[in-house]
């Protein structure tokens, strides 16, 4: 199996081992999204382990890192988690709010060629966003950020969570901003159960209404918009690596397979558990 850098895609069917993983380098991020699927746990990966973890994926055969949390960019060694990463040749997206401090914002600015994708999550029109996130101005940062990327040639794909907030309106809407900003890339996400908030349900939404809020996007799309849509059944059988080193599957419902700590399990008893569950990865036309 092989990832592509600039389609963000895999290709190919064998591969020995995992050939990529969510890693929620933190659980710490100032929002307080209702259908966040992150553990929330306030934890932050202790730094004296991110050389042994990172060592591991790639005895584990990840070829690609998505960093995610949690807010990323604003954990405090991120850019040495980068570092060893890149040293081991493995590819990097990461995933933002865009909320971050000013000198997390410089260092992304400065750094951004370094990721296939730098994804930044924008869950509806101005009101809409800064409601679902609980901060007033969080779209205005996400979209100056994206601004910012996007002018300095920086490879940016925009993440929306589609929310029973959201309606056909909401996503024109949304859709306008992000046209005239030039975005090329746009994934389009169901929530999923994962990690479930007790909130959760007031804001999933069913696969008929995902579908049609698509379609609408779809319909009106300038051609150099790509589309992706990520319905809640696409995330099953990925991998997160937790703060704490944890390593757990995703399933259909709230709560992700036992999975084996990162640290913990020997070369083989990792190995035997990331047997158990079928290789799931983005490629061209989708998921497999
Ligand atoms: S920005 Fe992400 S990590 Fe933070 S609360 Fe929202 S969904 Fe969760």
């Amino acid at each position: 199996m092989e990832y592509d850098p600039d389609t963000n895609a895999f290709s190919g069917t064998y591969h020995v081992g995992l050939p990529q993983v969510m890693w929620h380098i933190t659980d710490v991020c100032a929002l307080t999204c209702p259908y966040c699927f992150s553990t929330k746990s306030g934890l932050g990966t202790e730094v004296d382990k991110l050389e042994p973890i990172v060592d591991r994926l790639k005895q584990l055969g990840v070829l690609k890192v998505d960093f995610g949390g949690g807010e990323p960019v604003s954990y405090s060694q991120f850019g040495e988690a980068v570092d060893l990463c890149e040293q081991r040749r493995m590819h990097l997206t990461v995933t933002t709010s865009g909320v971050i401090s000013p000198k997390s914002r410089g260092w992304l600015l400065t750094n951004h060629n370094r990721f296939a994708r730098v994804i930044v999550s924008m869950d509806g029109t101005s009101l809409i966003h800064d409601r679902l996130r609980g901060r007033i101005g969080a779209f205005r940062e996400a979209l100056a950020l994206l601004v910012d990327l996007i002018g300095d040639g920086a490879k940016v794909r925009v993440n929306t969570v589609i929310t029973s907030a959201v309606t056909r309106e909401v996503m024109g809407g949304l859709q306008r901003e992000l046209d005239s900003v030039g975005l090329s890339e746009w994934c389009l996400i169901q929530p999923h159960p994962s990690n479930a908030k007790p909130t959760f349900e007031d804001f999933a939404i069913e696969d008929a209404k995902f579908r049609d809020l698509v379609a609408s996007v779809r319909g009106t799309r300038r051609e150099e918009m790509k589309v992706i849509e990520r319905p809640r059944s696409a995330y099953v059988g990925y991998w997160t690596l937790h703060p704490g080193g944890q390593m757990r599957p995703q399933t259909t419902g709230p709560e992700d397979g036992v999975g084996f700590h990162i640290l913990e399990a020997s070369y083989e008893q990792a190995m035997l558990e990331i047997g158990k569950v079928p290789v799931k990865v983005p490629t061209e036309n989708g998921v497999k």
